[in-house]
């Protein structure tokens, strides 16, 4: 099969076995050219491990400290006909790499929202990792089953207490038009807590200790973005916000509850990126192509796996780390500092149809999108013929 891009609105549809390896390589290399990054975790469980800011943190944990890791993840396997998921073929990857330097890497491939997927998490550890160090929560969900009722939760991306009038860009069309979101009803916000919030994450580290499966000293960390006033009417102060507040409890829940083993749970807040995530949000196509545009002109532009390698070394595995009030752990300094905001807020104020490829770094910005998906790498030849079944 030959495999070319297949993009419909904010996803593209199919993936490139090779050059989701090239891209997870690039991440790898990155990793190793740190050098020695000091004493970290041992056993990593990271839950959401296949794309993304999950996957950066398990490159990181496993490159950059040797540690082993068991990954959750929820991604389709390709057929005869019909690639993979980027995530299939980021982990089918992985996986090759780690076991070419020796480490330990396991992956489970399902609801990570179910209990079923938590005792099979549990049985895996039992059976060859043992208690865990570090436990990763990078779950990104449209929706959720409750485990307890079988109720379906979706999530919703609509802005809190009034509608909101703004700027977007229609990467399917090239369009830069108005939108009106229409503000959240009170169901709405409660289902997005229920599916983005922190009830999983305490469920999970809940089920651990249950188990005798949390080490002493066992860190945790759920990863939230909080931006700035740009994106603070469809983000931080919408219904996603609402949910990623929520997390800011849940963290004090589990370091509460978790006090007799030392367990310490943060909220780290990293700055905005391409992933399939942030794309499928309104107004963050374009509010990304503008800060690539200022971040790469200041030199501070950095990707999943810079902005993980940072949260590792200088924040999570401290131990009394840098805190803002909340007890979060902050990555997004680089973004969200007044001038560069003031930068950004200079261009989002001017930018039109017109002069939006100019004013912006959208080519950048499309160049990463297509990469997640393993397309538009340099050196990656897509015009071999491929088989899309790659197994893990
Ligand atoms: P992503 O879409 O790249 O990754 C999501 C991961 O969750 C994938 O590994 C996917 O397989 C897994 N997943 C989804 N549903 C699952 C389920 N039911 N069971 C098991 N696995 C499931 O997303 P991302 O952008 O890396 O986001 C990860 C976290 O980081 C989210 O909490 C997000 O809010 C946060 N974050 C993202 C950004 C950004 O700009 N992308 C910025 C700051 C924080």
């Amino acid at each position: 099969m030959v495999i070319k891009p297949k993009v419909r609105g904010f996803i593209c549809t199919n993936a490139h076995p090779v050059g989701c390896a090239a891209s997870v390589n690039e991440q790898i290399e990155y990793v190793k050219s740190l050098g020695d990054l000091g004493e970290g975790p041992k056993n990593v469980l990271i839950l959401g491990c296949s794309t993304g800011y999950g996957l950066a943190s398990r490159i990181v944990s496993t490159f950059g400290y040797g540690a082993k890791t068991l990954g959750v993840c929820f991604e389709k396997p390709p057929t005869e006909r019909k690639t993979g998921t980027a995530g299939w073929y980021n982990t089918a990857a992985f996986h090759q790499f780690a076991g070419q330097a020796g480490i330990y890497a396991h992956t489970l491939n399902g609801d990570a929202f179910s209990n079923e997927l938590k005792q099979q998490v549990i049985e895996q550890l039992k059976a060859n990792m043992g208690k865990v160090d570090l436990v990763i929560y990078s779950l990104a969900s449209p929706r959720r089953t409750d485990p307890e009722t079988g109720e379906v939760y979706k999530s919703t991306l609509k802005p809190v207490g009034q509608d909101y009038k703004t700027k977007t860009y229609d990467t399917d069309k090239d369009l830069i038009h108005e939108v009106e979101l229409e503000a959240a009803n009170e169901q709405e916000i409660a289902d997005t807590i229920k599916v983005m919030g922190g009830e999983d994450w305490e469920l999970w580290l809940a089920a651990l200790a249950d188990a005798d499966l949390l080490a002493d000293n066992c860190k945790t960390t759920a990863y939230t973005y909080i931006g700035k006033e740009l994106t603070w009417p469809i983000y931080g102060q919408a219904t996603i916000g609402k949910a990623k507040e929520d997390l800011d409890r849940a963290a004090s829940a589990i370091t509460n509850s978790l006090k007799d083993k030392n367990v310490k749970a943060y909220v780290s807040s990293l700055k905005a990126l391409v992933t399939q995530a942030s794309s499928a949000i309104p107004v963050m196509p374009l509010y990304i192509s503008l800060i690539y545009k200022v971040m790469k002109q200041e030199g501070t532009h950095e990707g999943c796996i810079e902005q993980i390698a940072g949260l590792f070394s200088e924040k999570l595995l401290q131990d009394d780390p840098q805190t803002d009030d909340m007890n979060r752990l902050r990555m997004d300094g680089k973004e969200t500092n007044d001038a560069t905001q003031a930068k950004i807020k200079q261009l989002w104020d001017q930018v039109t149809q017109e002069n939006f490829h100019e004013l912006s770094d959208y080519a950048g910005y499309h160049h990463e999108f297509l990469k997640l998906f393993g397309f538009d790498i340099d050196g990656v030849d897509y015009e071999q013929d491929l088989d899309p079944l790659v197994e893990w």
